[in-house]
């Protein structure tokens, strides 16, 4: 199926829709039976029936469905933030005693997770590669977890060649897919075991939204259906699922307006004298770039570079000069944002993570490149001077 499609009408044209161009918004927190006995049948199988807002509705089933069919996996379940997301999955498929393996950087908030997992007996290690995962991996481990690209430096890895390393050895692999979104990059059909996604970035592409979703098999996503997602909580609202659903109806025009001007401005700055480096993937120079051809249809628009200084307070002056990317944490919105590491991170994190104090990270939105390459431009020129 047609990923433009999917992202358009697939799934919409039920019955209960009476045909509006947009799904209307179930809001109702409870559902009611004609019997007892089909309600018990309901709860038994709450995945996949409505009974109550914290379970499913069908304004988020629908969006579950296009994900789902999106990253070419079987169910897809949608929460709160992509937090809830991520701590779901790594609870449902771990118990005390557990190992979980982290491959490359990721999230500061998932290792953070990972580490809050010690206090129920779950314990992991980060490593760089897989020859290091075949050191640190131990007769307890049951997962590995990666992103792909990384987190802030954005290096690719090999998507299949891990998944089928774990397979090997009987763990399972989920992988944290929002930097490509589903548009780019399949990682279930490359192996990979679950894919977690932030909501909040591209997909919402509004900064208007915060969700998360995990899709992969159904003998996967039932259980964490049924036990993590009723239980933590975090559940996604219907209105942040129409959210979802209209985001999706856009993505794949904003995807390519923000493919396009996140390469136009990346290339102007792996040019520019004033910095060191340029983490993006889709650059000839990036040393992931033959592999992410391989694996990707395509780059957004999330990257960073170095500055040429190791300066905090240069950093920071570079940051206040921008006049067209706002400050702020997050990112894939229509607006551009920057952030540095140095200026914003526990300087034991940013240091156990390997980040240069000088690297900035920018979200190129949906302005003309040519204004922010301007932009960039002249914050170089005042570090220079
Ligand atoms: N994964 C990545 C790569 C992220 O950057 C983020 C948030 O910044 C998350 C997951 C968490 O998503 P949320 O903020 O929706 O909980």
């Amino acid at each position: 199926m047609d990923d433009e499609w999917i992202c358009g009408r697939f799934a919409e044209d039920e019955p209960w829709a009476l045909g509006a161009v947009n799904p209307p918004v179930f809001e109702n927190s409870v559902f009611t039976f004609e019997t007892a006995e089909e309600l018990g049948e309901a709860i038994r199988n709450e995945d996949e029936r409505y009974v109550y807002w914290r379970g499913t509705n069908p304004t988020v089933d629908l969006a579950q469905r296009k994900l789902a069919a999106l990253e070419r996996g079987e169910r897809a379940k949608c929460f709160g933030s992509g937090m809830g997301a991520i701590s779901a999955t790594i609870s449902s498929l771990v118990s005390a005693g557990d190992h979980v393996l982290v491959l490359g950087a990721v999230y500061g908030p998932t290792t953070q997770f990972l580490r809050y997992l010690e206090k129920f007996g779950v314990t992991h290690t980060h490593v760089e590669d897989l020859a290091a995962a075949d050191s640190a991996i131990t007769a307890s481990t049951r997962l590995l977890y990666f992103e792909s690209p990384s987190y802030m430096a954005y290096a690719v890895v090999d998507i299949a060649g891990v998944a089928a390393w774990a397979r090997e050895r009987g763990l399972v692999t989920v992988m944290d897919n929002t930097w490509s979104t589903p548009l780019f990059q399949k990682p279930l059909t490359m192996g990979v075991d679950l894919v977690v996604h932030s909501l909040s970035k591209y997909v919402g592409g509004h900064s208007d939204l915060v969700g998360g979703v995990v899709v992969g098999p159904k003998r996967l996503i039932r259980p964490l259906a049924l036990t993590e997602y009723q239980l933590y909580g975090a559940a996604m609202s219907p209105h942040d699922a129409a959210r979802v659903i209209k985001g999706l109806r856009t993505l794949p025009v904003r995807m390519a307006a923000h493919q396009e001007r996140g390469l136009a401005v990346a290339a102007f700055l792996d040019d520019h004298p004033a910095v060191r480096a340029v983490n993006h993937p889709g650059l000839p120079s990036h040393p992931g770039h033959a592999i992410a051809l391989r694996q990707m249809s395509g780059f957004s628009s999330l990257f960073s570079l170095v500055l040429d200084t190791d300066s905090r307070q240069e950093v920071a002056a570079f940051l206040n000069k921008l006049r067209h990317f706002r400050i702020g944490v997050s990112w894939g919105g229509f607006e551009s944002l920057v952030n540095a590491p140095a200026l914003s991170t526990e300087e034991s994190v940013r240091v156990a993570m390997g980040i240069p104090v000088g690297l900035v990270r920018l979200s190129v939105g949906l302005e003309p490149a040519d204004t922010l390459i301007k932009d960039l431009g002249l914050a170089l020129e005042e570090l220079r001077a």
